[in-house]
């Protein structure tokens, strides 16, 4: 019996509970065997990505003449649960998937589409976002990084750090000022093909307290020269009302990750509890073992009902920024109490990284921090009273 059971939802149709088994079975038998070597190396292969291209996991959500799969968000979050459910850490698909490619296609122009969302699709372009600065996260409005025009070309300095799969990628979207005098009005996205790239520096890769299979690095830019068919859409002075155009579905793909980590969390921590005896009987049989599960699936059903709820109005076109912003604080929040509650009853054991509930746990921290802080979510939903 799963650990949460809910009604099928409407989006979830018959193809999709097929490519859920499809996209588990890739996981675990693809990819799973080498996680514990890219988490010794602090970055997953390359040739992970051109595996999930060459199965047709990437950009499943992108439009077929773009070399996707005509999907939607249903799709992508197939993709992230059965992904944490087959427990394979590090992968930075869904920031490609969900956060990069839609970039793309929604202010791209369409030279801009044809020319990266198809190798996007098969893994040779491997997409970041890097937005944050050693100077500011939270308020992306002072971001220092400058893009310049000279002529047909833009010319980018500054420094970026904390970015996800900034070892590996070769397509970044980065966050400049075109206009520093202006604040929002000044920003605008730059993409950065980084093959041959000169002035572009990757630098440490950062040592973390979770996440250890994931790259987050700092980036450098000095003089680095890009055409000026590569600022996203055709405009300058875009860039802050294009991300908050999609922070929806950025928010929203951090609780569908939340989301799968607490069912697993409760199915590992629900079979453990039956094996392991203390005082001759196994540990389910206390009845402080039975509230705390039964508590933790109490609120973990609540938490899929609104998971997929909010999947419904992404897919409908009509999920508004504050409920995405539910969305992301609420499920986060309850990551961190669930793998919690779980880890405690794991024991000692529960705190070995052999044990994937240790992981899950040191993971599931960065949740609240990143995609905008659990604090910002409140002022967001606090517009909304
Ligand atoms: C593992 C990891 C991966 C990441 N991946 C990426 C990535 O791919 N791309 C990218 O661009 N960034 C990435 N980030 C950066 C992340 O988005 C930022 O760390 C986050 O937005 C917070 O910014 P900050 O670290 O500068 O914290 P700050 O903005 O300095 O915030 C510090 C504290 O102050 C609080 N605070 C700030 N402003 C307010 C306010 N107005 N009211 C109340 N409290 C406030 C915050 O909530 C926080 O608790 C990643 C971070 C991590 C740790």
């Amino acid at each position: 019996m799963p650990a949460v059971e809910t009604a099928r939802p409407a989006w979830k149709t018959d193809d999709l509970v097929l490519f859920e088994e499809e996209a588990y079975k890739f996981f675990s038998r693809e990819l799973r065997p080498h996680v514990e070597k890219w988490r010794e190396e602090g970055k997953v292969d390359r040739w992970a990505w051109e595996k999930a291209g060459a199965a047709g996991l990437l950009c499943m959500s992108m439009p077929e003449e773009y070399g996707g799969a005509g999907g939607t968000f249903a799709h992508e979050q197939i993709f992230i649960e059965q992904q944490t459910r087959a427990g394979v850490e590090g992968f930075g698909a869904s920031l490609h998937n969900c956060i990069v490619a839609p970039y793309i296609l929604h202010y791209g122009t369409e030279e801009q589409k044809k020319r990266w969302l198809p190798k996007m699709a098969t893994g040779e372009l491997i997409g970041a976002i890097a937005m944050t600065e050693p100077g500011t996260g939270s308020d992306l409005q002072a971001v220092k990084t400058t893009a310049v025009k000279q002529g047909n070309q833009y010319v980018v300095n500054g420094q970026k750090t904390f970015i996800t799969n900034g070892q590996t990628a070769n397509l970044i979207i980065v966050v400049a000022k075109t206009d520093p005098k202006e604040g929002a009005k000044g920003v605008s996205l730059m993409v950065v093909e980084t093959d041959g790239a000169e002035g572009f520096r990757r630098g440490r890769n950062l040592k973390k307290l979770g996440n250890k299979a994931q790259d987050t690095s700092e980036l450098f830019f000095d003089d680095v020269k890009i055409p000026t068919t590569n600022l996203l859409g055709s405009e300058e002075g875009q860039g802050f009302f294009q991300l908050m155009q999609q922070l929806p579905q950025e928010r929203h793909q951090i609780a569908v990750i939340s989301i799968a980590v607490i069912e697993r969390a409760l199915e590992l921590t629900i079979d453990y509890v039956k094996e392991r005896t203390a005082f001759g009987r196994p540990i389910i049989s206390f009845q402080n073992t039975q509230f705390k599960l039964a508590e933790a699936k109490a609120k973990a059903t609540m938490a899929r009902v609104f998971v997929d709820y909010c999947t419904q109005q992404l897919i409908d076109g009509k999920l508004d920024a504050y409920t995405a912003s539910m969305s992301k604080l609420l499920l986060t929040d309850l990551e961190n109490e669930i793998v919690d509650e779980c880890l405690q009853l794991f024991g000692g054991y529960g705190y070995m990284d052999e044990y994937p509930i240790s992981r899950m746990y040191a993971d599931a921290r960065v949740q609240r921090i990143y995609g905008g802080t659990n604090e910002i979510m409140k002022l967001l939903i606090a517009r909304s009273l």
